[in-house]
């Protein structure tokens, strides 16, 4: 079976092996506290800013999934006014998450088809916002937000934190790291690994904002991470299997910007021949369209059709998502899915059409 499903994605096929090797090299039975644990902790640190191109003065934290960096970043930075921006199902989550826990969070809704503009920001987005919140990549609707815009609300909000959910794309896309004070991701998308771990990547900014609130009230509050992390510690036991992967990933991987040109490229193509077949893309302007994942959108008959048959060709497809699910498919673009799997993807939906 081959899968295009959008999270929890395919993984790596050298996953199998370096289960195996953790078995062989006694590192699922190491103590947290230990040092084999720590030189793991710390070499996996370096490799994903080397492999990620993350600047040397940012921090990277393990957490155990994007929902905990939610509450996380919630807790931590209690008392600031959160606003977030969103388009679809994980955004708004998120803003929800975090109004249920306090009130001084506000939603500012962009819609689907245009890129967020500097111009409806500046009408409602007040210039004393604390927080800004946004998903580089709306795994539920394929629709990014582009590295001009966050460049562009970077200049625009200087004073603010930026905080984003880039679950769908840290790992595909080349960030500009310095246009946001914290980005974290889940593994299982498009980093290619098992479920239950996520990597949190922060600014010295964010660490200044967390350590003048100074909020220790939690077991994973950000300073009892950030603190435990400058000895290449966690604050609990960790997922060791999934950073022993993680780093085994790395160790094979091409620096990002390789990475995320062949995805682009490969991204474009699949677009054109979805066009070329007869298709309709979700989201109809190419700005807005992400470059890890790509939805179409059809009749829910159809839709259905499409998943069935796929299933009897050996794919599995995303299913839409939220108010998208009846009449959407979604299909992954990320690294751990080689060239050939695109091809045969692309044969079939070729012939399903017909
Ligand atoms: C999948 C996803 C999440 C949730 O990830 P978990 O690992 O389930 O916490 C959050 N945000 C985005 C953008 C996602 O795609």
């Amino acid at each position: 079976m081959m899968t295009f499903y959008p999270g929890p994605s395919k993984v790596y096929p050298e996953i199998k092996q370096f289960m195996a090797d953790a078995m062989d090299e006694g590192i699922l039975s190491q103590n947290h506290r230990s040092q084999p644990f720590i030189n793991l902790c710390k070499e996996t640190v370096a490799l994903v800013k080397d492999r990620l191109d993350i600047p040397s003065n940012y921090h990277v934290y393990f957490t155990s999934s994007a929902t905990e960096c939610w509450e996380i970043l919630s807790q931590s930075f209690a008392e600031l006014n959160s606003l977030h921006l969103y388009n679809g199902a994980f955004g708004e989550k998120w803003m929800e998450y975090r109004r249920r826990l306090y009130t001084n969070t506000y939603g500012v809704e962009f819609g689907l088809q245009r890129q967020l503009g500097m111009t409806q920001l500046q009408k409602q987005v007040p210039s004393d916002t604390d927080i800004l919140c946004l998903t580089s990549n709306e795994t539920s609707n394929a629709t990014k937000v582009s590295e001009n815009t966050l460049k562009a609300v970077r200049e625009r909000y200087r004073n603010s934190l930026i905080f984003v959910d880039a679950t769908s794309s840290m790992g595909g896309v080349n960030h500009d790291w310095l246009s946001a004070d914290v980005w974290y991701a889940s593994v299982q998308k498009c980093l290619g690994l098992p479920s239950g771990l996520a990597v949190m990547v922060c600014s010295p900014f964010a660490v200044e904002q967390a350590q003048r609130l100074n909020h220790r009230e939690h077991y994973n509050s950000f300073l009892h991470i950030h603190e435990q992390m400058l000895n290449y510690q966690t604050t609990h036991t960790p997922n060791i299997l999934d950073i022993y992967l993680l780093k085994r990933v790395m160790e094979q991987r091409a620096p990002i910007r390789k990475v995320a040109n062949h995805l682009k490229e490969r991204m474009m193509w699949v677009n054109e021949e979805l066009v070329k077949y007869g298709y309709q893309l979700l989201i109809e302007s190419r700005r807005q369209r992400s470059l890890t994942v790509a939805a179409i959108t059809a009749a829910p008959e159809k839709i259905d059709k499409l998943k069935k048959e796929a299933v009897a060709a050996g794919i599995t497809l995303g299913n839409g998502y939220g108010k998208w699910k009846p009449h959407t498919l979604r299909m992954a673009n990320f690294p751990a899915i080689e060239d050939t799997e695109v091809e045969q993807l692309l044969n079939f939906l070729k012939q399903a059409i017909k």
